[in-house]
């Protein structure tokens, strides 16, 4: 039980900071940091263990709006019940930083998916692939900047590349104060330069689209065997030495990783309305097609083939289309299944109340 053990947890060892005691001073709970973030359960670690946590009735009706709720990597302040593993989460500190993304067939609104990150590791791959793409890194490092983090541009995989030296020079170019480094998870090469940007209690994260090797290199800095990551599929965190249910790793070094799917895998474009935006041309040429839904795949009278064939589109610009809108489908599905999975977890905590896999591990954060 979380309440009855002596030993205090070094709030530190979790990345807290002298300047949020001031912003705590005289309100009623203790400081704890979100390390797993569901729909209506946080799970939270303070100086006595880990909680699983709501949110107070007042903080329910304070915060209308998404962008307010509690995410991962957040400091609250939450009040806990005797030996009970629950607590209630009263208010959120004020965020040092925020990584955050449009909801989905929302204009305005923003979901915060981790918050007081310090650095962000962008993730591309030298593999020959569609791994390193300068307009993408331009949007991560926009997204990245905006959070108020600190970007880094990885290069990984460069034991798959002759020249991997020129690449970096490409982004030294795009962004001349940003980090480069060129890594690779499977030979260990530039792990080391990686974590020496990682100072003790400070929060990173990895960004960058699936394959890339974001996982691999997580192993690599928690001191894996590299063997075990190829083994593991690109989304399937089963087979890693950890816990799977937190979202808030610990390295030896004393950094915490955030990594949850919905970082990092995080929407660079709304949706659709985006797609359209990216490929005004495209769009444009396909309301000729003659089906509204026209997919321009095999679809008799497309517009968009037709301009191809006919020399009006470039045949790369619709590769890109129909790649970029791959990438969207499979996203969406992909954090479907992760709120379904998220969804029935909760749905067994409730019923059950907090199962064996939930409760505290206080050894971890020691
Ligand atoms: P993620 O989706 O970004 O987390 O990517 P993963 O870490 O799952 O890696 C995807 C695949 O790339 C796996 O098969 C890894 O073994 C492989 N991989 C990761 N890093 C490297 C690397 O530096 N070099 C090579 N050759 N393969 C890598
Ligand atoms: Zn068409």
């Amino acid at each position: 039980m979380a309440g009855t053990s002596n030993q205090k947890i070094d709030l530190r060892n979790l990345g807290f900071r002298e300047c949020f005691r001031v912003t705590i001073e005289g309100d009623a709970g203790e400081p704890a940091r979100v390390v797993r973030d569901g729909r209506d359960l946080w799970h939270i670690v303070s100086e006595r263990g880990e909680f699983v946590a709501a949110l107070s009735g007042k903080f329910r009706r304070q915060a209308k709006a998404r962008g307010d709720q509690p995410a991962v990597g957040d400091w609250v302040l939450a009040e806990t019940k005797g030996d009970d593993d629950r607590a209630l989460i009263h208010r959120v500190l004020p965020r040092q930083t925020a990584i955050a993304r449009k909801v989905p067939g929302d204009t305005v609104e923003t979901q915060v998916v981790a918050a007081n990150v310090d650095i962000v590791f962008i993730v591309n791959a030298l593999d020959g692939g569609r791994n390193f793409n300068l307009r993408r890194i331009e949007r991560y490092l926009a997204l990245v900047r905006e959070s108020g983090a600190a970007p880094v541009l990885v290069l990984n995989k460069c034991d798959l590349c002759a020249d991997p030296e020129s690449s970096a020079a490409e982004l030294r170019a795009l962004a001349p104060t940003v980090p480069v480094l060129i890594t690779s998870a499977i030979s260990g090469r530039g792990i080391t330069d990686l974590r020496e940007l990682l100072e003790s209690g400070a929060t990173c994260a990895l960004l960058g689209p699936s394959g890339v090797g974001k996982s691999a290199i997580v192993n690599q800095l928690l001191g894996e065997e590299v063997k075990e990551t190829g083994e593991v599929r690109a989304r399937d965190r089963r087979g890693r030495h950890t816990t799977t249910y937190r979202e808030l790793l610990r390295l030896a070094c004393g950094a915490l990783v955030i990594d949850t799917p919905g970082l990092r895998e995080i929407q660079l474009w709304g949706g659709e309305e985006n797609l359209a935006d990216v490929f005004p041309d495209v769009t444009e040429i396909a309301q000729q097609c003659r089906f509204a839904d026209c997919r321009h795949e095999k679809e008799p009278a497309c517009a968009v083939r037709l301009a191809v064939a006919e020399g009006r589109l470039p045949a790369r610009r619709l590769d890109n289309f129909l790649q970029l809108r791959g990438e969207l489908e499979e996203l969406a599905e992909r954090r479907q299944r992760h709120l379904q999975r998220v969804e029935r977890r909760h749905r067994r905590v409730l019923q059950r109340g907090v199962d064996k896999d939930d409760a505290p591990r206080k050894r971890d954060w020691e």
